[in-house]
């Protein structure tokens, strides 16, 4: 099913670029970003509200902004960061 990997990278790639605003070039980039998200995820490192791995260079560990690092919203696991009450996000100008 190699062809969905591709889809799902394709889609990723993609995301990031318009997180990123969508800047001109940095395609092969955002390809790579893209695979090592999707590979994290897979592995159950990530969370939707993460925008990157944990350790990932130019990230850092932020308070949850859907449960205020509660990790708990309307008394249900925080499907944001998963019930961790933080999420991974760019720092600085990276
Ligand atoms: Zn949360």
């Amino acid at each position: 099913m190699n062809g969905d990997w591709e889809e799902r990278v394709r889609v990723r790639a993609y995301a990031i670029w318009e997180r990123e605003g969508r800047p001109d070039g940095g395609a092969e980039q955002h390809w790579l970003m893209a695979g090592e998200e999707l590979r994290a995820e897979d592995a159950g490192m990530v969370n939707p509200g993460d925008e990157a791995a944990p350790g990932t260079p130019g990230t850092g560990e932020d308070i949850c902004p859907a449960c205020d690092g509660t990790g708990t919203r309307d008394g249900k696991t925080c499907t944001n960061c998963g019930g961790t009450g933080k999420v991974i996000e760019g720092i600085g100008g990276a």
